[in-house]
């Protein structure tokens, strides 16, 4: 038994929010009961204590749209690449990265994302992963990090005709046989899904062999609308919208997750709304990328169900805040806009999109949830409670003040120090592999 106190402890629980010096008590893998420190450490008096030194103690984040591949990008220039749009960065950047991976770099590059996660509080993550040098078995790979590194992850494999038929096929495969994996694992730590590109490189065949090899109980992760070349493709090629398209193979549901959604109008909105499907923002990206800026609090007003990730641009899910709290402000020449939506992005909806694949509640702190906590080094000049908390966050805050994480009752990071793996050694395996990428991309 652990508890964790002596600090100030937000629980995203509407039943008991805030408690000024809270702690929680983690009994296996779930949290057992909140309270006063003092009354805490009398009730359980042979508990381990955690010591948050009046920092805050909340629940650990949630990714909802990673790319571990594209962890060995980090200082990379490859010879001869000038972007000069969207489809440039895919093909020229992203796609060469990943038909350079071996399942080693694959592996390495996890490691390498899971303890970026660590460090910022993140201990749940969905992932969109591409590998088309080495295809089987590379989610497999991942959730050997997973395993190592205490990570909580929904995986998937994009599917795409981009590199030819016979690696789609390998792609649809590598994704049923991870699917049934970790249906049949009963951690609550693993899950899978049938990741899709995104349309403009999946043929109507490769649609339809993904269909038929997807397993009922999980849906789709897809990048939908990230570019307007994807809009133009399917006009010019299906002659209808990407989500129309999407609708026509089933793609759209419940347990499906479509990533951006920049150029979707008022109808695609309601298509997604009425089948209950999830979108998942991610500004920092589509800023980057010089993609523009999705319709996200249109959105979440309409109440589609939209999440927070970060494409791979960061770990870290307070900068995704910080960003789409601007970007929309910016976009909207409106000072009063997003101040509600991306929080609620980022802490209920990302905890009901983990909520669909994952059994525990997971973003909240109350009993019988799954016991993910952080402890954030944040002392304010000013008041903070339950009310104000999210702007301590949003102007306050960032990943790297995270000093302990705690995954499924695991402590993963304690003291800023990764306890679960030697990290120093881990991330000299990280540099050797990496090197290898770089050296076999520009030779
Ligand atoms: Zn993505």
């Amino acid at each position: 038994m652990l508890i964790v106190g002596n600090g100030k402890l937000f629980t995203r629980d509407k039943e008991f929010p805030y408690e000024k010096d809270g702690a929680v008590v983690i009994n296996g893998t779930e949290i057992l009961a909140l309270g006063k420190t003092g009354d805490m450490k009398s009730k359980y008096p042979e508990a381990d204590f955690i010591d948050a030194k009046g920092g805050v103690i909340m629940p650990a984040f949630i990714n909802t749209h990673e790319h571990i591949y594209s962890a060995f990008a980090r200082g990379l220039s490859i010879k001869g690449h000038n972007p000069q749009g969207f489809l440039d960065i895919l093909d020229g950047q992203w796609w060469t990265i990943d038909r350079h991976l071996s399942l080693n770099q694959t592996k390495y590059s996890a490691v390498d994302t899971m303890i970026g996660c660590i460090k910022s509080g993140v201990t749940t993550i969905f992932d969109h992963h591409a590998s088309y040098g080495a295809i089987t078995d590379s989610l497999f790979k991942i959730a050997e990090a997973s395993k190592e590194l205490g990570m909580r992850s929904c995986l998937c494999y994009e599917v795409s005709d981009r590199d030819g038929k016979d690696k789609a096929k390998e792609a649809v495969m590598e994704n049923e046989n991870f699917i049934k994996y970790a249906l049949a694992d009963d951690s609550d730590m693993l899950a899978g899904m049938m990741g899709m590109h995104a349309q403009f490189t999946i043929s109507d065949e490769t649609m339809e062999l993904a269909a038929a090899h997807k397993p009922a109980e999980v849906g789709y992760h897809i990048h939908v609308a990230e570019g307007i070349e994807d809009l133009h493709d399917c006009l010019r090629k299906y002659g209808k919208r990407i989500v129309d398209r999407l609708m026509d193979f089933n793609i759209l549901g419940d347990m499906s997750l479509l990533a951006h959604c920049i150029y979707i109008n008022g109808h695609e909105m309601e298509l997604i709304k009425d089948t209950k499907t999830m979108v998942v923002h991610n500004p920092e990206s589509n800023m980057g990328n010089a993609c523009g800026c999705p319709p996200t609090m249109e959105l979440v007003k309409r109440g589609i169900l939209t999440g927070l990730g970060t494409d791979g641009y960061t770990h870290d899910m307070i900068e995704s805040y910080k960003v789409a709290n601007v970007l929309h402000k910016h976009h909207l020449c409106d000072p009063n806009a997003a101040w509600g939506e991306v929080p609620t992005m980022l802490f209920e909806n990302n905890a009901k999109i983990a909520g669909r694949y994952f059994k525990k509640p997971i973003g909240v702190l109350k009993p019988g949830a799954a016991a993910d906590v952080i402890v954030v080094d944040y002392d304010p000049p000013t008041q903070m409670d339950e009310n104000n908390i999210n702007s301590h966050i949003l102007f306050g805050m960032m990943g790297h003040d995270v000093v302990t994480t705690i995954g499924n009752g695991k402590i993963l990071m304690k003291d800023r120090e990764i306890t679960v793996i030697d990290a120093e050694q881990a991330m000299a395996k990280c540099r050797e592999e990496s090197a290898k990428l770089w050296k076999s991309i520009n030779g």
